[in-house]
């Protein structure tokens, strides 16, 4: 970056934390985006004189509301929520749910942020949105979870529909929450759309949705492997959380030959020198999904779990971050590079810090931001959306086959506009100047609004 570039980006930085000020994640995810795109932006005077950047930092409207629920023992409880609709220009909002005690405005702004340009990645009309409240679903019975998203959703609907805004789920929104949440707003608005993605498939799911997220993740990595000519098979892979995205993650690793050594769980991380074999999967995935233990109860043969540990200074190929944001700080990223990392695949949203993205770039690790790498869960909810509307349901070959042609585009496009002169390919700066161009002409497109 040169100095006049630099100092652009310094006076945008000053002018957004000065609006924003207690909104760490928000500020550092608009930075990260805003450090890769500055070169390109500034050579294009048109998207600088309409205010692209200031206008795209700045959310279409964010609603915060008070979720107030009853326990089991019939105590009052108070929750905050939010929904973030941060911007329409390709379609109606669309981004996921988060419920986890700690959800701010600030967590939610970065998501929604970053929602935009992976939504324009995957080729689907979607804007970028997301939302969630500091609920903790963990230790509640299933009757408690009910009455919160049955409460939650009596304020949400006013502000969602299929062609308006349409949520899915995120950590702590799973099927269970989903299911809840639906039937609560079919209720208030007595009729059937497809409001809500990450449905069951009796009634309106997708096939491949649970899996979409960490399936797309590998699909994406083989494809940036394959590009610099390796591949996945006998890599040993690091994988952290054990939810959603890193159970599928790990499964399509396993089929696909790579040997999966680690999981975590906010509580520790289990070590598997030789590999996650396919049984302990589908033992951990019952754990996980079916009575939402802890890895630390989990024993079988060469597995060993380490309490209170993240994988990241454990030798490994690949490095696969899949349970939150900024799991991966320098240090750890240093750890990772001289323990001889080739690549890091991001299945979360944000889980490297600015430091460690820098150590990445310096030492040009293959570096898959999420917002590309991620973008399969997202790819096929838009795929939910269309076949509601067609009131059709595709079967698990053909989404998968979906899946895996929209990941290869998002590949391309990061190689298209990320490729560096010594045959490297930046996917940071790919992803976002990719994802970036869409959204800015069609807000150019619109005029002053
Ligand atoms: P889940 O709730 O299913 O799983 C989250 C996992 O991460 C759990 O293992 C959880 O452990 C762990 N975790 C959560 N917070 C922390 C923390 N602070 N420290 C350590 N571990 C933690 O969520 P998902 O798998 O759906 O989401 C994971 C990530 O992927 C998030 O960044 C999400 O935004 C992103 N993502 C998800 C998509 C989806 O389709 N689900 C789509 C695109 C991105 P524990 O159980 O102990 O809390």
């Amino acid at each position: 970056m040169t100095d006049a570039e630099a100092k652009e980006l310094e006076t945008f930085m000053n002018g957004l934390e000065k609006r924003n000020e207690y909104e760490a994640e928000f500020l550092q995810a608009v930075e990260e985006v805003a450090t890769s795109i500055m070169p390109w932006y500034l050579q294009h005077d048109r998207y600088r004189d309409a205010q692209i950047l200031e206008r795209i930092t700045e959310p279409d409207r964010i609603i915060i509301f008070r979720v107030t629920w009853e326990t089991d023992k019939g105590e009052i409880r108070a929750n905050r929520a939010w929904r973030v609709q941060f911007n329409h220009a390709l379609g109606p909002y669309k981004g996921g749910l988060r419920f986890h005690p700690s959800v701010n405005q600030s967590i939610l702004k970065f998501l929604g942020f970053e929602q935009i340009f992976k939504n324009s990645l995957t080729g689907l009309p979607m804007g970028g949105a997301k939302g969630g409240s500091n609920f903790n679903p963990k230790g509640k019975s299933d009757r408690e979870v009910m009455r919160f998203c049955h409460s939650m959703m009596t304020e949400l609907h006013r502000h969602i529909g299929e062609d308006i805004d349409v949520p899915a789920g995120d950590i702590g929104v799973g099927s269970r929450e989903i299911s809840y949440l639906f039937g609560q707003y079919m209720r208030l608005e007595n009729r059937w759309s497809g409001v809500l993605t990450g449905k069951g498939q009796s009634f309106g799911g997708s096939a491949v949705r649970t899996e979409a997220t960490g399936w797309g993740c590998v699909y994406f990595c083989e494809r940036m492997l394959n590009h610099h000519s390796e591949c996945l098979s006998d890599k040993r892979v690091s994988v952290s959380g054990s939810g959603n995205v890193a159970l599928y993650a790990a499964q399509k690793l396993i089929e696909k030959g790579a040997k999966v050594i680690t999981l975590s769980d906010s509580s520790g991380m289990i070590y598997i020198k030789d590999g996650l074999s396919m049984e302990q999967w589908e033992d951990i995935r019952d754990l996980k999904e079916g009575s939402r233990g802890r890895l630390s109860e989990y024993e079988s043969t060469g597995i060993e779990y380490h309490d209170g540990k993240e994988p990241w200074d454990i030798p490994c190929d690949i490095a696969m971050p899949c349970a939150t944001q900024n799991e991966i700080d320098r240090e750890e990223a240093e750890a990772l590079v001289k323990n001889g990392v080739l690549a890091v695949c991001e299945g979360a949203n944000m889980p490297t810090t600015v430091g460690a993205i820098e150590v990445f770039k310096e030492n040009y690790i293959l570096h898959a931001p999420g917002k590309a790498s991620n973008a399969g869960g997202v790819a096929v909810s838009g795929l939910e959306q269309s076949q509601n509307a067609m009131r059709i349901s595709w079967d698990r070959e053909e989404v998968d086959s979906r899946l895996q042609e929209i990941m290869k585009r998002i590949h391309q496009r990061c190689v298209d506009e990320g490729q560096t002169s010594n045959s490297h390919v930046d996917y940071i700066d790919g992803s976002n100047i990719g994802g970036f161009k869409k959204v800015a002409e069609a807000m150019l497109s619109y005029g002053a609004v």
